[in-house]
């Protein structure tokens, strides 16, 4: 068979498992209303927490930082590094409470740059089984030997660790603050007490967590933060700056020799252009907004009291998620994207998110909310939701 004809056949497998994925284009970010083929949709799916990826003062120093040159042109370690990078550094040192910052041009290439920089074949990882996809690819290519553990079972993360322990090596634990399918946070002091009792490093993906919690000392430092756990407990968090930022790029914060240590071994940072100066000058201003405007993490929390308070009382099947992702489970791929495609007639963009994302059988709308909405559009968004749950049969409680 030719490679054309190799490839159809499994792109056929997929859709006959109703697992083929659409990119579907925008006019514009979805911020909540987003437009598509010329219809108005409102958009309860985007990462965009805070609403900054359409807020002018953003979009004014992005294109200000443009003047510096659109294009970094060169990897950050030869000469793609400018002042507004190392100012962008400073910054979200500062606010997470760490010593030093290094940017990444993803959260994927952070997960995947520091996982392989700090593990070897000598070494350890344990994961919790929901950790996003970079730090299961990170954890793979590192070369570790790779433990995991049930979602969130302490337990289970005991033993692997008692595992470790008896082969000898460092042990790295890396979990997820806030889980991306499933809105939930992991029990992160427990955690934290089990790495500490035997010595494993903790590094915890705060892609979720990032300008949207923390403590009152560093209101925007995550789901580590928010449980009193600083450097000390947690050596290593990475924060993504495409979510509450509303930007593009990704950092990892820690100890300055952590930092040290990832310039110098961390391949994804090393080989690869530096972030465009204009990025970095936009997350310069979300993360000046996210401080000086501790209001939108408020209405943000508002809402998603907003939308679990209506949601219960229309019995629609919610999850204890806390946070700004509100997963609605399903169940079959199969009902989740006729749900989704309804939702879409009546005006509405939410996730529908199948396997290999999630375990088979857990299909699930996935409501993103943000402080941008209004309790009138989060209303408009309950009543077509039970709607089209009971066209469809589709409310399993
Ligand atoms: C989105 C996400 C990432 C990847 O971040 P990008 O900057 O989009 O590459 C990593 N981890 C989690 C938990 C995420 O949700």
């Amino acid at each position: 068979m030719t490679l054309d004809q190799t490839l159809r056949q499994r792109l056929d497998a997929r859709c006959r498992h109703n697992l083929y994925r659409e990119v579907k284009t925008l006019d514009s970010v979805p911020g909540p209303l987003a437009r598509v083929n010329g219809r108005e949709l409102l958009a309860f799916c985007s990462n965009d927490y805070l609403g900054l990826a359409t807020r002018p003062e953003v979009i004014r120093a992005q294109q200000t930082g443009a003047e510096l040159g659109t294009g970094a042109t060169a990897s950050h370690l030869v000469n793609g590094h400018l002042q507004i990078h190392q100012q962008l550094q400073h910054k979200l040192a500062e606010v997470t409470g760490r010593e030093a910052a290094l940017v990444f041009s993803s959260g994927y290439m952070a997960n995947l740059g520091t996982l392989c920089a700090l593990l070897g074949r000598a070494d350890n990882i344990i994961s919790d089984k929901f950790n996003h996809a970079s730090l299961i690819d990170g954890a793979r290519l590192c070369g570790a030997y790779s433990l995991r553990f049930p979602h969130n079972d302490l337990e289970g993360l005991h033993r692997q660790l008692q595992r470790a322990a008896g082969r000898g090596g460092n042990t790295l634990v890396a979990v997820d603050g806030v889980y991306s399918m499933d809105g939930d946070l992991a029990p992160m002091a427990e955690i934290a007490g089990l790495c500490r009792a035997y010595g494993a490093w903790l590094m915890v993906d705060e892609a979720h967590g990032f300008g949207v919690m923390g403590s009152e000392q560093w209101p925007l430092a995550g789901s580590c933060a928010a449980v009193g756990l600083g450097q000390s407990e947690v050596q290593a968090i990475m924060g993504t700056l495409g979510k509450a930022a509303g930007n593009a790029g990704a950092f990892v914060a820690g100890s300055r020799t952590l930092i040290d240590y990832l310039v110098q071994f961390a391949r994804p940072y090393i080989y690869t252009t530096g972030m465009p100066p204009a990025v970095a000058a936009g997350c310069v201003a979300a993360i000046d907004l996210m401080r000086s405007e501790p209001q939108l993490a408020r209405r943000l929390e508002e809402n998603i009291a907003y939308f679990r308070r209506r949601a219960a009382q229309q019995q629609l099947p919610l999850t204890d998620a806390p946070g700004a992702i509100q997963p609605l489970p399903i169940g079959c791929a199969e009902t989740v994207m006729t749900v989704s495609a309804a939702l879409e007639r009546r005006g509405f963009m939410v996730g529908a998110i199948r396997p290999p994302t999630v375990p088979a059988g857990t299909a699930r709308l996935r409501i993103t909310l943000s402080a941008c909405h209004s309790h009138c559009q989060i209303d408009a968004l309950l009543d077509a939701l039970s709607a089209v749950l009971r066209e469809n049969h589709a409310v399993c409680r």
